[in-house]
């Protein structure tokens, strides 16, 4: 079937597009306008925005820290209380299948839950499959696990490491490694409780500088297009923007990628000793070119915070609303829920609200800087369409300041900030730039090939309003939304790379999982007969 979306303004950066068009979908791929034929079908797209579809490359919708952020809080599940249309708690509230359906309505098509750890992927992939719509990806969590760090301290080579993230990419089907808090969560179980980019893993020998250069340069070196994802040390504390800086400046030229960097843009300045320090931070990513950063934007209201990063949940649970908190050890990164409500009110808090909006606005290239709430960590993803229209309008963003604490904001420099993004960047930030970084070459454009993924929105003044409800969203040439609302269940695929790997390090794996657990490390292979529908997967090509 040949599809016409006829007439709308394209905003199209990878292709260096922005200018009235139309956009021809044949058999689930964007296609040349054919000389003579007649399609088959014609969506009106005058007076309107046409982009191809979102991705997020950070949002926590899976696995096992999302499940257990679900048992915490039962008093809020669907069952027991009429749904809300705006809910906070969305990942206690939410079943995966509202969580495609509220990321499809927003234009949204392609999410990574970036926090899978190695052995409970299969559940991750089987609850991944249950959201539908969109299509998934996942980050594997190495960095606090028993063999890397034992591969560290007897200095295994090189290679043996990158088979090692090899064999973890291909069993776990993952997109690309993460590492959290590197070595602090396996330090945490000698009792450590505060762990810093220089310190070192007792018992291991190895800092936390060596696991993670170890990683990115075995990522780089495989050719995984997504850089190792990096979880910095010391989140959420008073100068830890010193931490971030020390790992911006170990990225030492190769690619590296910092997530939620708002959660580390903190400084010591002030009467209560905690400051903004993004313009710092900033001022950093805009030297380090081959560093990329995601924002982890707060925004004020209830939520729940979901991490690996055991200590860190560990030293915050005492702050937990309501006050119930789940904090499990285990393998390598073990993990953390703590409720957590954002106050508009709150010193600190405001703070926070501030350095992310200050990230977004003095970051200068909005291709090295994401879209991400870290969600549900800062916020739900469905405050997404009100931050586009705070990084869109100096004059919303001073309503707002106005509201908060004045010592606040004077710790801040936001208040000072003219810059407003165009259209044409927030397109950039959310489609063609997190395509690249994740090696996605068919999606976030609209050129000729791509997968007809299109998200076409009323050009509304309220960009909030705008970008909530798309007008029509395409997900491979399917109409899936139209005015706001899903109009046909799909169900996506999720992504992966396998760089692939020498095959010694498969029987070392079973030799390993035998010794130590007595089980077979099969238990660590994502089947693809385990989701029970045809092609499940699909392989993104690495460069190597
Ligand atoms: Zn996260």
């Amino acid at each position: 079937m040949l599809t016409r979306v006829k007439g709308g303004r394209v905003i199209d950066p990878a292709n260096g597009r922005d200018g009235i068009a139309d956009i021809w979908l044949r058999d689930g791929r964007i296609v040349d306008a054919p000389a003579d034929s007649r399609p088959d079908e014609t969506y009106d797209a005058a007076g309107k925005i046409v982009t191809a579809g979102a991705i997020d490359i950070h949002s926590h919708i899976a696995g096992s820290n999302v499940n257990t952020a679900r048992l915490l809080l039962p008093e809020l599940h669907r069952s027991t209380e009429a749904r809300r249309a705006r809910a906070p708690l969305s990942n206690a509230e939410w079943g995966t299948f509202q969580t495609g359906c509220r990321y499809a309505t927003m234009g949204f098509t392609t999410v990574v839950e970036p926090a899978v750890a190695p052995n409970y992927a299969l559940h991750a992939h089987l609850e991944l499959a249950d959201i539908p719509i969109i299509d998934k990806a996942t980050l594997s969590v190495l960095g606090n696990d028993d063999y890397l760090l034992s591969l560290m301290r007897s200095g295994a080579s090189a290679s043996l490491v990158r088979d090692y993230v090899a064999w973890t990419l291909a069993t776990s089907r993952a997109l690309g490694i993460k590492v959290i808090n590197a070595g602090g969560a396996a330090a945490f179980k000698c009792n450590v409780r505060q762990f810093s980019f220089d310190d070192v893993v007792p018992f291991y020998g190895v800092s936390s500088r060596a696991i993670v250069k170890t990683l990115q340069r075995a990522v780089h070196e495989l050719g995984v297009p997504h850089p190792l994802h990096v979880h910095c040390n010391n989140l959420g504390l008073a100068g830890n923007a010193e931490t971030a800086l020390e790992t911006i400046a170990a990225a030492e030229g190769l690619p590296l990628h910092l997530a939620h960097l708002q959660f580390y843009g903190y400084g010591k300045e002030g009467e209560r000793g905690f400051s903004s320090a993004a313009a710092r931070l900033a001022e950093a990513v805009n030297g380090a070119k081959s560093v990329t950063v995601d924002v982890g934007q707060v925004m004020f209201g209830q939520t729940v915070t979901i991490s690996s990063d055991v200590l860190r949940q560990f030293n915050a649970r005492a702050q937990a609303s309501p006050k119930k908190w789940v904090i499990f050890d285990g393998d390598a990164n073990g993990g953390g829920i703590v409720p957590y409500n954002y106050r508009s009110t709150d010193f600190y808090n405001a703070v926070q609200w501030c350095v992310g909006l200050e990230l977004f606005l003095l970051i200068d290239d909005p291709a090295r800087v994401f879209f991400t709430t870290d969600h549900p960590n800062g916020a739900p993803f469905t405050t997404y369409p009100e931050i586009f229209a705070l990084l869109m309008d100096r004059d919303l963003r001073a309503q707002w300041i106005a509201t908060l604490p004045p010592a606040a904001v004077a710790m801040t420099t936001l208040a000072s900030i003219k810059r407003e993004y165009s259209l044409n960047e927030i397109v950039t930030m959310t489609r063609a730039a997190p395509a690249r970084l994740l090696g996605l070459r068919d999606r976030g454009h609209l050129g000729v090939g791509a997968v007809a993924d299109i998200a076409v929105y009323a050009n509304e003044a309220d960009r909030a309003k705008m970008f909530r409800a798309a007008s029509l969203v395409f997900k491979d040439g399917e109409l899936v939304v139209r005015d706001g609302e899903v109009t046909r269940y799909r169900w996506g695929r999720a992504l992966t790379v396998a760089p692939g790997h020498d095959r010694a390090i498969e029987r070392r794996m079973q030799d390993y999982y035998s010794d130590r657990y007595g089980l077979s490390a099969d238990v660590m292979t994502v089947p693809a007969t385990a989701i029970g529908r045809p092609e499940p997967f699909e392989a993104v090509p690495c460069a190597r």
